[in-house]
């Protein structure tokens, strides 16, 4: 395990491993059920329920996301409108974006093909 040290200040972020199995089945619940809902009032709903669950104080309207590097295991749940993030693919047929946080994509930043 490598020492964690932001090269920046980050916004405010959670570690997915700190919280409880149970906290984690539910937020990956509401995680999943945002990315596959069509409804905005209940993605809304699912994403406050997501914040809440990694304990983060978001302003409201604001999107939850867990990284999603392809390099290493990571966990940080973060505000999507947070500076430095980089897509890792881009959203098809999902609601989110997988993203990576700010310290990966500015460790080991995803490849892009174009
Ligand atoms: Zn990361
Ligand atoms: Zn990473």
């Amino acid at each position: 395990m490598s020492v964690i040290s932001p090269a920046r200040p980050t916004s405010q972020t959670a570690d997915y491993a700190k919280l409880g199995p149970l906290t984690q089945a539910l937020l990956d619940q509401a995680l999943t059920e945002a990315d596959n809902t069509v409804d905005n009032r209940e993605f809304r709903t699912l994403m406050e329920i997501a914040t809440r669950l990694a304990g983060l104080d978001l302003p409201k309207g604001h999107d939850v996301a867990k990284c999603a590097c392809p390099y290493c295991v990571c966990g940080v749940i973060f505000d999507t409108a947070a500076p430095g993030l980089r897509e890792v693919e881009h959203p098809g047929e999902y609601n989110l974006p997988l993203l990576q946080c700010a310290r990966c994509a500015d460790e080991h930043p995803a490849f892009h093909e174009d």
